[in-house]
């Protein structure tokens, strides 16, 4: 797995939402496209076209950790059934897979705040009510902004089964019910993962029915 790294930026960052080609780190040479419907990147400095782009923008929470690597904090809900299956959509960013609602945390945002609004945004439901049951680092988990580490804030929300989701279009498509072990790493999202081989989330959803 590659790293984004603080060299990856200027020396000075900018005040402002500023995106990064992946492979040459310039700026203002990209232009976002869609193929078979998933949003693709292409540089008209160096002619590539990546999945992911680099992006500085002080309106999120985002940091250099001791060893220079980009951290970003998200914050996101598992929609789940008294019956245990998840509420997920498939991604139309990268990395294109079967993901919760979340996002990324902006500044002095409270976290449970963020997640409740990711859900109501991404899927067409708010939450009544949200129990935290993640928080820390997940390593390996790469966003189509260029970090590859977050800092999670992940919370449940126990759904009613008649409930419909209604998906933007902008951030997914398909949705589906899906149970524990219909998930794997060919079809869902790592961080979704790595929270539910988790032993507090684990017996959190064994117990809902
Ligand atoms: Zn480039
Ligand atoms: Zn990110």
């Amino acid at each position: 797995m590659t790293f984004s790294v603080r060299s990856d930026f200027p020396a000075t960052l900018p005040a402002t939402h500023t995106e990064y080609c992946f492979s040459c780190h310039q700026t203002g040479t990209l232009t976002a496209h869609r193929i078979d419907g998933k949003k693709m990147y292409t540089c008209s400095a160096c002619g590539t076209t990546n999945q992911r782009l680099l992006i500085y923008d002080p309106a999120m929470v985002s940091y250099f950790d001791t060893q220079d690597r980009l951290v970003h904090e998200g914050c996101g809900v598992i929609p789940v059934r008294s019956d245990g299956k998840l509420l997920l959509f498939q991604r139309v960013k990268y990395p294109f897979l079967l993901t919760i609602p979340a996002g990324h945390l902006e500044p002095n945002e409270d976290p449970m705040v963020c997640a409740a609004r990711e859900m109501t945004e991404e899927i067409g439901i708010t939450p009544i009510a949200l129990e935290q049951i993640f928080t820390g680092p997940i390593e390996g988990d790469s966003c189509m902004g260029g970090a590859d580490i977050h800092f999670w804030h992940a919370y449940i929300a126990v759904l009613d089964t008649t409930v419909t989701p209604h998906l933007t279009g902008d951030e997914g498509r398909e949705w589906g019910w899906y149970g524990l072990d219909e998930l794997n790493e060919t079809n869902a999202v790592q961080p979704l993962l790595h929270m539910l081989a988790d032993e507090t989330v684990r017996e959190k959803l064994a117990n809902l029915h």
